[in-house]
């Protein structure tokens, strides 16, 4: 049972970790749950449309980012698009145009915040902003492990400081929404426009986002995002034909439902059909209440003691819909639309509206265009619905309660929206937990507030890591790329 790895879940994290492990000559098994992987970032299939059910935009593909790490490690190609310009942010009085290319982002920038009082205050701090940006994600390139967990971790981390790591040092321990603050920006439209980007990138808005984190999330254009050929699945079914190729197994429709311990290490799974795999480490690509619940009474205390005391994460409600491509925007593919600006993102007040790519065969029939839709929401609301006593009904009122809303929001972005629309399927986080099997379809991982608290991929048992959007540095799927980077590594100390 030489290097016999278990993988549980093939999400981006897992499928990332395998793939790594087998291209370096691990025995690999990724157990999955679900039909195709990809979980939060999967495309599905729905009468003739191939619908992202949450990520639908991707960086991390620029030299050394995360995902061009990877490739070079396993000699692969992604098949990926640029989307220029990233996308459109929709303010109730102002529209800013989030473009990658440097240049067109400064006048883009100035167009924006033309006649604001603190103009110059802003164009200043994200000046300010996109340094401190490059040297966090040079360091994160570098591969720190953070936060450490072994002398190996430090070695690491002190090995991937520069002198321009300095630069970031100032903003460690602020949070996004003091220096914005104290660079005398405080405008309405550019603190919901840092707050709306902010959210999506690092689940929480500037007053507790860290600096430093969120100036390398909201930078994310300038850096380069993408959409994936054929949906954002893409880069799953590129993972799972690299893992296969490697001699490596993936196999779906087998969910994990028990897990077997001995010596304080797993030993086994076992799936819904009956499967038992053997393995010397394991790999969960589970949030931590998930992998605690498999673990049940065999799960250390300091997980037992986590999943108790953690707040929930995020939930989404989401939107697909199948449109009549006629009169869609042609120069922007992605927006953000806010609402109010007196009312909390989220619940509706701003939500991101993808198209799929113009011409991608296979995403919609002919003349027709797929569009995601979402919103972060409180995960915890919908299951009280659905739980009470003739709360089906209340449910039923409350998804459309949402998806009007989110339609209203969305016809500022795309005029005319609703006559488009063909199909509609709406998404909870009920259904998030149906088909991610994700704790109480919690997404996104932990909000990003402080260096100090960010989670690292141990669970208390010697032979186990956590990867995914639960570890740091968190969602996205560049993101758990990185953390998947840092599990292969340890997990491949380990063999050693
Ligand atoms: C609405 C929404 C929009 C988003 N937008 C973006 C975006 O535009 N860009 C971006 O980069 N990121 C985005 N994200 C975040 C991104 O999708 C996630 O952070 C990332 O994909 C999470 O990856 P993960 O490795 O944690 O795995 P997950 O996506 O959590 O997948 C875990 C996998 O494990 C499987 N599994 C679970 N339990 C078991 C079990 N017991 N046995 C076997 N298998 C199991 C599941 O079926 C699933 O396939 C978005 C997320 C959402 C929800």
């Amino acid at each position: 049972m030489a290097n016999t790895t278990l993988i549980i879940g093939a999400g981006i994290g897992g499928l990332t970790t395998a793939a790594l492990l087998a291209k370096a000559g691990h025995d690999v098994t990724v157990l999955e749950a679900h039909v195709y992987g990809g979980g939060c970032a999967g495309t599905f299939y729905h009468q003739g449309y191939r619908f992202d059910a949450g990520a639908t935009l991707a960086g991390g593909f620029n030299p050394a980012g995360p995902h061009d790490q990877v490739a070079q490690r396993l000699g692969i190609a992604w098949p990926i698009v640029a989307a220029e310009p990233a996308w459109r942010t929709h303010l109730p009085d102002r529209v800013f145009t989030r473009f990658g290319d440097p240049t067109r982002w400064q006048v883009e920038l100035s167009r924006a915040t033309a006649g604001l009082p603190d103009q110059a205050a802003i164009l200043r701090f994200f000046e300010r902003a996109e340094t401190v940006s490059d040297a966090a994600w040079a360091f994160a390139g570098r591969r720190p492990a953070w936060p450490p967990s072994c002398v190996a971790d430090m070695v690491r981390l002190a090995g991937a400081l520069r002198p321009d790591t300095l630069i970031t040092l100032p903003h460690v321990f602020e949070s996004m929404g003091t220096w914005a603050s104290k660079s005398g920006v405080m405008s309405r439209p550019a603190r919901a426009f840092l707050d709306a980007q902010l959210l999506i990138s690092a689940q929480t808005t500037a007053v507790n986002a860290n600096a430093v984190f969120g100036a390398a999330a909201i930078d994310l254009p300038r850096k380069g995002v993408n959409h994936v050929r054929g949906g954002i699945g893409g880069i799953a079914q590129t993972l799972v034909d690299a893992i296969r190729r490697a001699g490596g197994k993936v196999l779906f429709r087998q969910q994990v439902t028990a897990l077997e311990t001995k010596g304080g290490r797993i030993v086994a799974a076992t799936t819904n059909k009956g499967l038992r795999v053997e393995c010397e480490r394991c790999v969960a690509n589970l949030t931590p209440w998930d992998l605690a619940r498999l673990l049940g009474e065999a799960a250390p205390a300091q997980l037992a003691r986590e999943t108790a005391s953690r707040p929930e994460q995020w939930g989404a409600f989401t939107l697909y819909l199948g449109v009549e491509d006629s009169g869609l925007p042609e120069d922007c593919d992605h927006h953000q639309v806010v609402g109010d600006y007196d009312l909390p993102l989220g619940e509706t007040n701003s939500v991101f509206v993808s198209l799929s790519l113009r011409g991608d065969p296979g995403r919609a029939p002919p003349g027709m265009r797929a569009i995601t839709m979402s919103t972060h929401t409180k995960a915890g609301q919908w299951w009280a619905l659905r739980q009470a006593p003739g709360g089906k009904q209340a449910y039923a009122e409350r998804v459309s309660a949402y998806t009007e809303r989110m339609l209203d929001r969305a016809e500022r972005a795309i005029p005319g929206l609703r006559q488009k629309i063909r199909l509609l399927k709406p998404g909870t986080p009920v259904t998030f937990r149906t088909f991610t099997r994700r704790h109480r379809g919690g997404v996104g991982g932990f909000p990003f507030t402080s260096l100090l608290t960010a989670r690292g991929p141990g669970v208390g048992l010697t032979n186990t890591w956590l990867v995914g959007d639960s570890i740091f540095p968190g969602q996205s799927t560049a993101g758990v790329t990185m953390g998947a980077l840092r599990v292969a590594d340890a997990v491949e100390r380990d063999s050693r």
